[in-house]
């Protein structure tokens, strides 16, 4: 019988970082053949997924299949972009996770068979399951865009997923010369990492300021506002001279013809809804769908995302496989690391309460996300969401965003915050 207790959980993962009220337990699998869950993919979904599994019940065998060895974090990769941090800083492996008892294999999964119950991988693996979880991130919808493809993007990176595209990026601004023009394209609706982009033109921006100062950044974003606006709006105004003749950012939103239709890869040009635009450094990030694993084993709707039961995260199109993080619609529960994080911590439950024959329990879930305009700028929005007659619901009065009055000691602590969420988070994925 599994020696493995509450209280030795509790122990072990200190109440702070986790939706506690997920945590209640289901009975432990006793005898018999040992249970089996496989996960796929093993980012921030993933990897939290793999390490609460075993440790809520470590006589499950858990497998996780990630195609890479390395993982880089999304997060504090805009850092990154604006020589803030290292690539070294934002990478990861999958030690941790073995120690854990996790079976790691690196390989990339072609298929799930939901009849079957059968994971299998281009190294021509089968991996059975009772439970499969499913945590691919996103791909990109390269159609949207004329002539913006993989191809393309190695000369034009979208680096939206972090590694060898964030080290492109952060080369070409480094090539740049002062008084050089840098072009973001964020995407429409839905996408991970809402705040994301603004906080890359923050970085990017605190780096001109710094080392090229006679340089610009235009935005042509599809959009007509974007998550922290008006913080980011501010922000821009104080550090970039926004709004002024003569400011390092100028945006161009949605009405006012920011949808990008094509890309000229040689010419380095961009043609907008209204006008075209010529760049020395040119980041476009595509619209995006469900990582391509989700599709190849049915489990999108027609939008290209993934439904599921907000309790357990069980995919409502195949039974016993489970679908966490970007990929999952989990709406009013952001695309973002922490949602992802949150979200598997509350599947987890649900698996192990399921596998012993119970019901899952009652979740919660949290997402905190920060947004680093400059240095010594931090701001942030913050919720707590429940499940509510069927759903996942905001929790009224939970959550918030940094008041816009500029306050530079909270603003220094919100920064502060931001990198000691990410060593906690990290930690938490990975450790
Ligand atoms: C610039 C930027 C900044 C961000 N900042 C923040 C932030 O401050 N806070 C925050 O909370 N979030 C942030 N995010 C969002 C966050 O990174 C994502 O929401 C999070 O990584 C989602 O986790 P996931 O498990 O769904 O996907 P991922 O972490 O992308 O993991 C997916 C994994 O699956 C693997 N995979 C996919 N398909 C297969 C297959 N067929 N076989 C094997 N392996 C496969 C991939 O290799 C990958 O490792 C940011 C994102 C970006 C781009």
């Amino acid at each position: 019988m599994s020696q493995f207790t509450r209280r030795k959980f509790l122990k072990l993962t200190g109440a702070a970082t986790v939706a506690s009220s997920a945590l209640t337990f289901g009975s432990f699998a006793i005898g018999g053949a040992a249970k089996k869950v496989v996960v796929v993919g093993g980012g921030i979904g993933g990897a939290t997924a793999a390490k609460y599994l075993r440790m809520m019940d470590p006589s499950i065998e858990v497998t996780l299949i990630e195609a890479n060895k390395d993982y880089y974090t999304c997060f504090m990769s805009n850092e990154v972009l604006s020589g803030e941090r290292s690539m070294d800083s934002i990478h990861f492996d999958y030690s941790g996770l073995k120690a854990r008892g996790v079976n790691i294999v690196h390989d990339w999964v072609t298929a799930i068979d939901p009849d079957k119950r059968v994971v299998k991988t281009k190294g021509g693996q089968s991996f059975p399951y009772d439970r499969c979880i499913v945590s691919p991130g996103v791909d990109f919808r390269w159609e949207t865009i004329e002539g913006y493809d993989a191809q393309v993007a190695e000369k034009i990176p979208h680096a939206w997923k972090a590694g060898p595209q964030t080290v492109t990026l952060r080369k070409q601004l480094e090539a740049m010369k002062d008084g050089g023009t840098v072009l973001i394209a964020p995407p429409p609706n839905p996408f991970r990492c809402p705040p994301g982009p603004y906080e890359r033109a923050s970085q990017i921006a605190h780096y001109l300021k710094k080392h090229k100062p006679k340089s610009k950044i235009i935005i042509l974003d599809p959009k007509d506002k974007f998550s922290k606006f008006g913080l980011f709006m501010d922000g821009w105004k104080r550090h970039y001279g926004y709004g002024t003749d003569n400011s390092m950012i100028t945006w161009i939103d949605g009405a006012g013809g920011g949808k990008v239709e094509s890309v000229d890869a040689k010419n380095m040009t961009v043609h907008a809804a209204v006008e075209s635009f010529k760049a020395d450094v040119i980041n476009i990030i595509p619209a995006q769908k469900a990582g391509k694993i989700a599709f190849d084993a049915g489990l999108t709707n027609d939008k290209g995302w993934c439904p599921i039961d907000g309790k357990t995260f069980e995919s409502t199109i195949h039974k016993n496989i489970h679908v966490i993080g970007d990929s999952s619609v989990a709406k009013p529960l952001p695309k973002s690391g922490y949602a992802a994080n949150s979200e598997a911590k509350v599947c987890a439950a649900a698996i192990v309460a399921l596998l012993g024959g119970g019901n899952a329990p009652q979740p919660s879930w949290v997402n905190t996300c920060y947004s680093i305009i400059a240095p010594g700028d931090g701001i942030s929005v913050a919720m707590v969401y429940a499940y509510k007659d069927g759903k996942i619901t905001k929790v009224k009065g939970s959550g918030g965003l940094t008041p816009k009055e500029f306050d530079p000691e909270m603003r220094a602590r919100e920064e502060q915050y931001a990198h000691s969420w990410f060593n906690n988070i990290t930690a938490d994925v990975f450790g």
